[in-house]
Order: C-alpha cells, then structure tokens, then sequence
C-alpha cells in the first residue's frame, strides 16, 4: 500500500506567513483556526472562550474589535488569558469599519494582536483606500501579518458595480455570477497589491474570498489561488446550523484542499444557542484528519450497524471509546506523541468485525445477535484476546490505555 504521505495532493506553492508563531502557508501543516462570540469588551468571558477554543485544537483565534471598549479591553483580556488561563494562542483582530481608527487609538492593542483580518469591502466608501492604507500602515509599524478577507456579502459594492456595467457593455456579457467571482477575487488583489505598496511585505498577507455556497467557494478559490502565492485562508462564510453546516463546510473544503489550495481553514458554524464554539474546531480537525492531511484524535472505525445489531450495545460501545480517546488527548498529547495516528476498530458482528480489526491497530468485533456472545479483541492484525460477559467495554478500554502506553510512550 501507499503510505499516506505519497498519497497526499502537492500543496499550491506559497510564501510562508508567521502569525504569532504559527507558520502558515508553504510546506507548513493546514492551521485550524476558529473566532470568538463573545463581547470582546468583556475581557473575562472572550479570555475564557478564546482558551476553550485553544484547548480544542485551535491555533489561531480571532476576536472581533468592533468599538472602542472592545479595543481597550484587548490588552486585559490577553494578559488574562497568558497569566490566568497559561494559554499564549496568537489572537487575532476582525476590523470593519473602523479598524483605521481603533488601530491607531489603541496602539497597545494593535501591538499585542498577531494579525489584523481586513475586509475591503467594509473599509469606508469614498475613503476606502486611505482607510485600508491607515491601518496596513499600522501593520507595517508593528509588524503584523494582515489578512485581507473579501466576503460575498460585503463585497466592495463600488468594485462590483464598476464590474457589473462594464459586463453590461460587453458584446457577451457573462452571466452575474461569474461576474460576482471576480469581482471576489479582484477585490482581494487588489487589496494585497495596495496593501504592498503602502509598504507591507509580501510575506505578511493572507488573503481569503468566502462565499455561503460550496460551489461557488469552489470556483472563487480555483480562479482566486492561481493569482498569487499568498497563502489562502478557506472557509464558507455563513456555513449554518448542525448538520447543514459540517456538511456544506465539509464538500467546501474537502474539494479545495484535495487539489492543494488552502493554507489554513476555519469552520464557520452557528452553535445551538447556549452552546460552545469548540465543535467548529473539531469539525475542522476531522476533515483534515479525514483526508490524510494531519493527525490530532486516534480514530475509531465503527460500522453503521443493521439487522444483526438489534441491542444498542454496539452503539454505546462504539461511542463510550470514541469519547475516551477524546477525554484521554490533552495528557496522550504530551506524555504518548504519534497516539494520534492510532486506528481503532469497534465492529458490530462478524461479518466484517474480524477484518477491519485486523485493519486496526486494535479493534473489537461485537457479538451480533444469534451469534456467540464473545468478542474477540484484535491488535496489530492478529487475535489477542477474547472478551466475554458484562464488562466487556471497560476491558477493552483498559487493553486500549495498555497498548498506547506500550506503544507510545514518550522514550
Ligand atoms: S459489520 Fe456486521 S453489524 Fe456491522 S454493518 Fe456489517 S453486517 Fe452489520
């Protein structure tokens, strides 16, 4: 067989871009990053959820910097969340508006924040340049990396108007999405050309165009990445709720990353009201997990169960280990490295439990119903053990917890 490493797409050549640490873009893994909805204002809350972000795997967090309270509380919330949380996650700053003026008014702000997100089409009207040169000029004094984010839904409408006409004009006028495209696209060179000639580097800028449908993030980012070798941040805008959501996302992303185009990605999904962010984040991970990309949870292969798995045994099983290896990360990060590679089998029956165990690091297979009520334990493809009678998962799991520390301990 391949190993996973030759069967991994070649990346779309770019600049490398450090953003507080985290190196983006270039031979570096995809970075995972999430954002906040929290206050900003309300240093205490947005510390504690930029950590809970951080905890679940996200390396890059944005906060939104929407008001001045929001801007003078940055310094607080940061210093809480080094010295109180001990989580030092680059932040990031989202700027609409007025970006040109609480960047300049908070210059402590501006120097703690790792990079500043601009969005071209929410820089001002008639003082869009000056205003988006004020604050790349503040970026320039501070060194900051800056991503240039177009979104469909606050597209330079001065841009798209100019495009639109001259479409209009044309002896065969394309039809108004593809004109939206590139008006997308175009908004997002421009800036990042505008944005280096005010004097920022050309290895201080992302640049992104998100979109809410997974086919025209597919065909915005196809014309967006031959562009240039900025790294690209991806991403549907607006993804939705639930399932809609990691799905959308998912088709979105999966497409894009197998041809090598994105650099860093985010899972923009709505929570359940009450609920936390982390869950975009570990969607984020699965599909980079998924596809080969990289590695942060061992894996458990589970089958879908059917008429010969008539007990929720299978299910509760397959579920109580998955939600261990989860609770069990934080530790096996640091004390088991490579334990995030580890496969694990949870088969329901016969029929293809023995095999995809063997498959598995190690793996279970279930009694089906009618059969023997023994489930033999498999590791490193061979017939370990079999377990039998009430306690079955507690056994596995600690045979599972013995072969990681044989395996994985940290020599
Ligand atoms: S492994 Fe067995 S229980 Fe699972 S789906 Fe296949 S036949 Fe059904």
């Amino acid at each position: 067989m391949s190993s996973p490493e030759a069967l991994r797409p070649a990346r779309r050549p770019t600049v490398s871009v450090d953003v507080g640490g985290v190196l983006v873009g270039s031979a570096h893994p995809v970075v995972v990053q999430s954002m906040t909805n929290t206050d900003t204002a309300d240093p205490d809350a947005t510390a504690i959820q930029v950590a809970r972000l951080a905890h679940a795997g996200s390396q890059l967090v944005r906060v939104t910097v929407n008001t001045e309270q929001a801007a003078a509380a940055v310094p607080e919330m940061l210093r809480k969340l080094r010295d109180n949380l001990g989580v030092d996650v680059p932040v990031i700053g989202d700027f609409h508006y007025n970006g040109h003026k609480l960047l300049v008014q908070y210059p402590e702000t501006a120097r703690l924040l790792a990079k500043y997100r601009i969005n071209p089409g929410n820089v001002g009207g008639k003082h869009h340049d000056e205003n988006f040169s004020t604050i790349v000029r503040v970026a320039v004094d501070h060194d900051k990396p800056v991503r240039i984010g177009v979104n469909w839904g606050s597209l330079d409408q001065d841009l798209l108007t100019s495009m639109m006409e001259a479409n209009a004009r044309a002896a065969q006028p394309r039809d108004a999405r593809d004109v939206m495209i590139d008006a997308m696209v175009e908004s997002a060179m421009r800036s990042a050309e505008l944005a280096e000639s005010v004097g920022l580097r050309h290895d201080r800028i992302i640049l992104s165009a998100k979109v809410s449908g997974v086919r025209d993030l597919v065909d915005t980012y196809h014309r967006l990445a031959p562009r240039s070798d900025y790294p690209l941040h991806l991403g549907l805008t607006e993804a939705g709720m639930g399932m809609k959501g990691i799905v959308a996302s998912t088709a979105g992303l999966a497409v894009l990353l197998n041809e090598g185009i994105g650099d860093t990605i985010r899972v923009s999904l709505t929570p359940e009201p009450g609920a936390g962010r982390e869950l975009e984040v570990e969607v984020a991970q699965q599909v980079l997990q998924s596809m080969g990309l990289r590695s942060f949870l061992p894996q458990v292969s589970a089958c879908p169960g059917c008429g010969r798995t008539t007990s929720t045994f299978f299910q509760e099983m397959a579920q109580q280990i998955t939600g261990h290896l989860r609770a069990r990360m934080p530790e096996w990060r640091e004390t088991h490295p490579g334990v995030e590679d580890m496969k694990v089998a949870v088969m329901g029956c016969v029929v293809n439990g023995p095999g995809e165990s063997k498959h598995a690091d190690i793996g279970i297979s279930l009694p089906g119903t009618f059969e023997a009520p023994v489930a033999p334990v498999f590791v490193d493809g061979r017939l370990d053990r079999t377990l039998r009678g009430d306690n079955i998962v507690a056994e596995f799991i600690d045979l599972l917890e013995d072969y990681v520390d044989r395996r994985y301990t940290r020599a």
